[in-house]
């Protein structure tokens, strides 16, 4: 077993580090403090090819494996939560097409995603306002109409909305037949009847732009459809078994980061007569946040790596992305504690970072939904 990166991996780890702290996290406190979606900043990401790093060569890009992305996507996350969100979100978006998606509709789209000039963006759109955790309920509602059809609905909280050039919309044919009704379809911005409701004004992750989605009798052709009809719920859950060890990975990145903070103030601050680090109680603290950035990657690489191999990995996955965004969250806490009453504070970063972990144990399935799927698969 080996532990270590290989040569390629530390070079691009190193890049995409100078990329988070040369390019987002100067940035990043404004973008918060405004809730501001970064075309600068995205496009910056682009030149380097960070928002379509899975896409394969022969679709225009580097066509880095899953374990090469998780480690773009930690730095990603150290760098800002809501830039990180917006450029993983857009690979998540493009994983529909790559694994459902016919020659022609690779072609296609990822030649627009890759586009050196003018790279483009695409969002994921299951979400709708009565459908979150059970998706299978959702409505939207596909009716064939001669080599179209019309789709009605609403999607909500959907990334990057408003800022894709085309979304992968999952819709119903028959909401009676549950699962096996929902048919996912690639639906273009520009396409008469879809609109972009309200931009949500949100706690953290606030670089991210999220937004409601409107079609109205959008006509979207037969050819348009990922997979076949009826397939699309299957479409859904293989992007995300594939997806959530770099939503995990987003939440190492920031745990690394509050670490940082927390450890460099603690050095600093001097209470009763010493640094505060020097207290056991801190230091505890301190030894407890760095051991769980270390396992919460390490699930994130195992699954990743599971992946690249072609190895089932429903359940890692899962672990992954709940360990990885639970640590967020936990480590977060404490670097905010540590840092007294300043970590309440907006001058501080870590107070950003507290509200930017809450949303990791949300998105891409909640952590009880991934225990859920855990659950059942240990159970089966
Ligand atoms: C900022 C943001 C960005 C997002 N981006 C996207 C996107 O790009 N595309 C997209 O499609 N969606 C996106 N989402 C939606 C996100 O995936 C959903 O919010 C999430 O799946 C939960 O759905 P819900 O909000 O409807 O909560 P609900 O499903 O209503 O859940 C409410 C609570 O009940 C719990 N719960 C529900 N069912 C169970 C159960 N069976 N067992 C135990 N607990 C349960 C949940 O864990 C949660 O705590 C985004 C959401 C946000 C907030």
């Amino acid at each position: 077993m080996d532990f270590a990166l290989n040569d390629e991996q530390k070079a691009l780890k190193q890049t995409v580090h100078e990329f988070a702290e040369n390019e987002i996290r100067p940035v990043s406190m404004e973008l918060d403090e405004k809730g501001e979606f970064s075309w600068d900043v995205v496009r910056k990401a682009a030149k380097l090819e960070l928002t379509y790093s899975g896409v394969p060569e022969e679709y225009g890009g580097p066509g880095l494996s899953m374990l090469d992305n998780t480690i773009v996507i930690e730095e990603l996350g150290w760098g800002c939560v809501g830039v990180a969100s917006a450029i993983a979100l857009n690979q998540i978006a493009i994983l529909p097409i790559l694994q459902a998606g016919s020659e022609e509709q690779k072609k296609e789209y990822m030649a627009r995603l890759t586009d050196p000039d003018n790279p483009h963006l695409c969002a994921f759109g299951l979400t709708e306002p009565e459908a979150g955790s059970d998706a299978a309920s959702l409505k939207t509602r596909a009716v064939r109409d001669g080599d179209d059809y019309i789709i009605n609905g609403n999607k909500c909280f959907i990334t990057n909305g408003g800022v894709s050039d085309f979304y992968t919309i999952f819709t119903t044919i028959d909401p009676e037949q549950r699962y096996h009704g929902i048919t996912a379809f690639i639906v273009e911005a520009d396409t008469p009847g879809f609109s972009i409701g309200k931009i949500e004004h949100k706690m953290g992750m606030r670089a991210s732009q999220t937004a409601e989605l409107i079609l109205e009798d959008v006509r979207v052709p037969a050819a348009n459809i990922l997979r076949g009809e009826g397939q699309g719920f299957y479409v859904a859950m293989e992007t995300l078994d594939t997806s959530r060890p770099g939503v995990g990975a987003i939440g190492v990145g920031l745990a690394r980061a509050a670490l940082e903070e927390a450890l460099a103030y603690s050095k600093q601050r001097v209470q009763f007569g010493r640094p505060i680090c020097r207290q056991q109680a801190i230091g505890f603290m301190l030894a407890d946040m760095a051991t769980k950035v270390d396992y919460a990657r390490l699930l994130c690489y195992r699954a990743s790596w599971m992946l690249d191999e072609g190895i089932d990995a429903i359940k890692e996955s899962s672990m992954a992305k709940f360990v990885g965004t639970d640590v967020a969250m936990e480590v977060c806490t404490d670097a905010v504690q540590i840092h007294g009453g300043y970590g309440y504070m907006k001058e501080y970063l870590v107070e950003k970072f507290f509200r930017d972990a809450k949303i990791l144990q949300i998105v891409e399935g909640t952590n009880q939904i991934q225990r859920l799927v855990l659950s059942a698969q240990l159970i089966a």
